[in-house]
């Protein structure tokens, strides 16, 4: 479920006629307009789905206009970069406020599916604690109760002067709930004034992405919006990589529409713009394939981190069949790139079988290691040289797709305390010396292109003029030529719901 901010859900209850106290939206890091509602007003950060915004200093009442760029800067402080922007309202001389809300009904074994108008005296914070107050309407969603029925139902302490236009407030918010397919619909408060009139002060929506008309959307959905509300569980993982790993581009996006039935679902690693150019060129044209999934790790990403990301890649729930290509230029070594693509393979309790399609340095060991290891994953691979379109590799889509999601046992973690501990980029290398009891240097060793690690009279020691630069080389060296002496753990982020 997606929430929808006070400063868009008004848009929407204005298109509807629903009187909302005048406000001024202003963008992040834009300036104060040159005109302001009079004082005071209160400024109120917009955040989507966010709650006690008060208790957090993202709500602020300003008596001067002067403080206005102070309390500004103050709350994008406090939003901590979280916010769309921050909503300048008026203030009002309320005499009383009320509550109301738009709710789905899913109804029982006794009771169709519909709304509920949920309607309380009582408004303002804690409403929740006060239900003994609220009056329940429940309506059919193709048959919504007229002006003249929620006056009737409305409890006789709403002051008969002020009934019709809270009746016709609340009609409105009816038809917002409708016309939108929002999920939930809430104002609190609703502020009654001196003169009878009524306004919604505060409110918020909900709603489902996949239910949002096509000419709604720039209603619902900010463009670029790097709000983590948007983002879905496993993006909020890919982030957490990125955070802890800053270095190179590490890009991936879920596709929110539902696939069409009987579409293959492909997960995708499309390393840079060409490749993922190359594959909208293939698949723009053939609905009987479901891209489930953008993604991007090329631009200097190590193998540790394409590695984690291909990890999350290969855990969508539903996906067939993985595709990575690059456009063929890459500069990013192709042979760590394959590394990383056998270690999420086979670590990775849900692996896909897999259409890859190296490109760029060193792009033939990389075809060359999994003519090695196919044979031993527990998913078919098969590998491209680069001058194949990817037109070639989506015919063989269906041929190697799974009918039915595969699950495995991962590897058991690896044992004992880590030789050592990589900083950047983030990695525990795990060395077993019963496993080489020999003087010369164990092939994992020999393997490390920048001499990062050392033997020295028949121990493992670390050059400090070197560096690690996660590229996998001396487990996979360890694991095909040696006695597996060598180990990397490559922790990923908590599960994020
Ligand atoms: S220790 Fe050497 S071979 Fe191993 S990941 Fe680091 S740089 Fe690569």
């Amino acid at each position: 479920m997606s929430a929808l901010p006070e400063y868009r859900t008004r848009v929407i209850l204005e298109g509807e006629g629903v009187p909302v106290v005048q406000g001024i939206f202003l963008e992040t890091g834009s300036a104060p307009p040159d005109a302001l509602p009079g004082t005071p007003v209160y400024l109120k950060a917009q955040i989507p789905g966010a709650t006690s915004r008060k208790a957090q200093g993202l709500v602020r009442r300003v008596d001067s206009i002067d403080d206005i760029p102070i309390e500004l800067k103050a709350i994008e402080q406090a939003a901590d970069g979280a916010m769309e922007g921050i909503l300048i309202a008026s203030g009002l001389d309320i005499i009383k406020e009320y509550y109301a809300a738009c709710t789905l009904d899913f109804g029982s074994e006794e009771r169709l599916p519909g709304g509920v108008l949920v309607f309380s005296a009582e408004g303002g914070s804690g409403v929740e604690e006060r239900s003994g107050s609220l009056v329940s309407i429940p309506f059919l969603l193709i048959a919504p109760p007229s002006p003249g029925d929620i006056m009737d139902a409305l409890p006789s302490s709403v002051p008969e002067a002020s009934a019709e236009s809270l009746a016709s407030l609340l009609h409105g918010m009816i038809g917002t709930f409708l016309k939108y397919r929002l999920t939930v619909l809430e104002a609190n408060p609703v502020g009654l004034l001196a003169d009878g009139s009524v306004t919604v002060v505060d409110c918020r929506a909900e709603f489902e992405k996949s239910a949002v008309r096509k000419g709604d959307r720039d209603l619902f959905i900010t463009p670029g919006s790097k709000g983590s509300a948007d983002l879905t569980p496993l993006e909020r993982k890919v982030a957490a990589i990125n955070a802890a790993d800053p270095s190179g581009t590490g890009f991936f996006r879920q596709n929110r529409e539902v696939p069409p039935a009987g579409a293959l679902r492909v997960a995708t690693n499309l390393c840079g713009g060409g490749g993922k150019m190359l594959w909208e060129m293939t698949t723009g044209y053939r609905p009987s394939i479901f891209t489930m999934n953008e993604s991007d790790t090329s631009g200097g990403l190590s193998a540790f981190k394409s590695c984690r990301i291909l990890k999350v890649i290969l855990s969508q729930e539903g996906a067939q069949v993985l595709i990575l290509t690059g456009s063929g230029m890459a500069f990013q070594n192709q042979h760590h790139l394959a590394a990383a693509v056998w270690k999420a393979l086979r670590e990775s309790p849900t692996p896909l079988p897999c259409l890859l399609r190296f490109g760029g340095t060193d792009e033939n060991r990389a075809r060359e290691l999994f003519e090695r290891v196919s044979g031993s994953l527990p998913v078919q691979v098969r590998t491209y040289p680069a001058e194949i379109f990817p037109n070639a590799m989506a015919d063989d889509l269906e041929v190697i797709a799974l009918s039915e999601a595969l699950s495995v046992d991962p590897p058991p973690p690896a044992q004992g305390e880590p030789f050592l501990t990589v900083e950047v980029p983030p990695g525990r290398i795990f060395f077993y010396p019963e496993l080489w009891p020999f003087e010369e240097s164990p092939p994992s060793v020999t393997a490390c292109p920048t001499g990062f690690l050392k033997w020295e009279d028949g121990t493992l020691s670390v050059d400090t003029e070197a560096r690690c630069i996660g590229c996998l080389m001396c487990e996979c060296a360890a694991l095909l030529d040696g006695n597996s002496e060598i180990r990397i753990e490559l922790d990923m982020p908590e599960e994020v719901d």
